[in-house]
């Protein structure tokens, strides 16, 4: 039995054998198949020898017109050894004599063909070594891509591991039979983790290295709660968190009982609960789970795992039934932040050198006008009687709020004189989540209808954490004094120039905020839908006056530690079953 520990993403435990879906590169542990398997291994291999084969003629061509005969022949060694019969048959003799993975088989091969390589006495040859793993890595792209695919269909229940997935891998998982997630990238906020929260499946990121150690097939234990992945648990310790799942499973039925309840707090102080969704279906979660309207619709999702923008009126229907859905309650629909680790597929083969702070979210859309304006008419022409706002995201300086509003009233002026049907008074609003736009809250307070508090990015920016970057997760923190003074001041502004302020970041959904984020003024609260009954438990357990003097105690601490022990005190006082042992 082995335990590593990760970060807990998503609460829950799953216990299932495991689906290890990727690698690090260059680091394949041995992993064996069945002995009636082999054969598909083998056949599996084939097809990425043949998809790799493609591959490199295509990229021949592409450079001989581009840069000349000489350097596409260097691809000429690429095909030279896909075709090597020797190296075939050994693929093949590995497969079918080990009963090993296919990757396995490429990696182990190849691997001894580079080494055999560098002791070359010809300084040719010994430069092929790079080739070699060239060759290695196109053939595991091309054979984890395909084991990726399957994801989706997946005949029995699975834990999957993976040293990373793209928030539109973890989007397209099997929801039926993917009962946990553990990851070797990503942190708390990271938008896999998002999205793993959103579906309602345990996850365990910033693992660095699981994907290497566990072999599919593995009995594998994640704890979303703990952070915590048990590899071959012993009969004990699966008796242990069945016990603890049970538990578990208890506390959240407990909570169904509040769906149709007011969120209000002792002394009668109203609070209002919305659902982020990344999907349109997903709204119907947020009113399952009591819920009173969606507070952040990520429009970015429907460009993910495609190659092409969203037409107009695929993009008006997506939107059209969130609204449908949801009736007469709020949606609030953001418009696209793609970037940053939401890529849309041509984006993400030339990705920029430092993304987090490069052309994402609303200065992608400024720079793609064409595509921005066809956003804001599907967005305009489905509102129309709704409750529908708008939301401009990581703005960072008037002038850049000033012309994402200037593209609205062009476009408005644009469906007026076509005569199309739209709503032409939609509230609009900005997301705070950069310190730029915190510190100039009162300036932009003048010029939105109302505010919604990105903490994941806030915390990012404000830290100068990436954060989806495992190696900085313990750095990662909501409640340092810097971030909590800029979160105070976003408030203050919007009750001074009577705007709304929601919050709709990570910490929202958080129940150890609760306290403070009310006793700061915070009355608008939007998270993932399974995190709205917590909240609204919350929110029903306490005082205005016992959150603010949490809020005030708070804000004399100096570090996060202070602030987190403290809240963390509070909390569980009242919601003792959030808290794992
Ligand atoms: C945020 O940054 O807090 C937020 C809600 O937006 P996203 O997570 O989509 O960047
Ligand atoms: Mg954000």
């Amino acid at each position: 039995m082995k335990i590593k520990k990760g970060i807990g993403a998503s609460p829950g435990v799953a216990i299932a054998p495991a689906v290890v879906v990727d690698t690090e590169e260059f680091d394949i542990p041995e992993r064996h198949v069945p002995v009636d398997h082999a054969q598909a291994e083998l056949a599996r291999l084939r097809k990425a020898i043949g998809v790799s084969k493609k591959e490199i003629l295509d990229l021949r061509k592409r450079s001989a017109d581009r840069i000349g005969k000489e350097i596409a022949s260097i691809f000429d060694f690429h095909l030279g050894l896909l075709e090597d019969e020797a190296l075939v048959k050994k693929f093949s003799d590995t497969i079918l004599g080990g009963h090993v993975t296919a990757e396995y088989a490429v990696a182990t091969v190849l691997r001894g063909f580079a080494k055999e390589f560098q002791a070359m006495p010809t300084q040719y040859l010994a430069e092929r070594v790079k080739d070699v793993y060239d060759i290695e890595k196109r053939l595991l792209r091309n054979l984890i891509g395909q084991r990726r695919h399957s994801l989706a269909h997946l005949t029995r229940d699975v834990n999957l591991l993976a040293h990373d997935l793209t928030p539109s891998q973890a989007a397209g998982m099997d929801r039926e039979h993917v009962l946990g997630l553990a990851i070797d990238a990503g942190g708390l906020t990271s938008h896999t983790t998002i999205v793993a929260r959103a579906l309602g499946i345990p996850a365990v990121v910033g693992l660095n290295d699981v994907a290497a150690e566990v072999a599919s097939g593995d009995l594998v234990i994640i704890d979303g709660n703990r952070g915590v992945v048990v590899i071959g648990p012993d009969p004990q310790t699966i008796e242990g968190y069945r016990k603890f799942a049970a538990k578990q499973v208890e506390f959240i039925h407990s909570l169904d009982k509040l769906r149709d309840l007011p969120a209000v707090t002792r002394d009668g102080h109203e609070v209002t609960l919305l659902g982020n969704v990344e999907f349109p279906d997903e709204a119907e979660n947020v009113l399952d789970k009591g819920g009173s309207g969606v507070g952040l619709y990520r429009t970015e999702f429907l460009f993910l795992g495609s190659d092409t923008e969203p037409s107009e009126d695929d993009q008006y229907k997506a939107y059209r039934r969130v609204l449908d859905i949801c009736g007469d309650r709020p949606v609030v629909i953001r418009t696209f932040d793609l970037g940053a680790d939401k890529y849309t597929q041509s984006r993400q083969r030339t990705p920029e050198r430092n993304p987090m702070l490069g052309c994402r979210s609303i200065r992608y859309c400024l720079q793609n006008l064409a595509m921005f304006k066809r956003q804001v008419r599907a967005i305009l022409r489905a509102s129309v009687n709704t409750q529908a706002s708008l939301l401009f995201p990581l703005i960072a300086s008037l002038s850049e709020l000033r012309q994402a509003k200037t593209v609205v009233r062009d476009v408005i002026e644009d469906l007026e004189e076509e005569e199309i049907e739209h709503r032409s008074d939609i509230p609009i609003g900005m997301m705070v989540e950069t310190p730029a736009a915190a510190l100039q809250c009162d300036a932009f307070a003048q010029e939105v209808d109302y505010f919604s508090i990105g903490t994941n990015d806030l915390v990012q920016y404000t830290l100068a954490v990436d954060r989806g970057n495992e190696k900085v997760a313990s750095m990662y923190t909501m409640t340092n004094p810097a971030v909590l003074r800029l979160i105070k001041e976003i408030v203050r502004a919007g009750q001074r120039f009577d705007i709304p302020v929601s919050m709709c970041g990570e910490m929202a959904g958080d129940p150890q905020y609760t306290l403070l984020l009310l006793g700061l003024g915070l009355r608008i609260f939007s998270c993932s839908p399974p995190a709205i009954p917590e909240i609204k438990k919350m929110v029903r357990s306490v005082t205005l006056e016992q959150a603010m003097m949490v809020a005030r105690r708070v804000m004399s601490f100096d570090t996060e530690k202070e602030v987190t022990n403290f809240l963390r005190v509070e909390t569980r006082k009242i919601l003792p079953e959030a808290y794992a042992d």
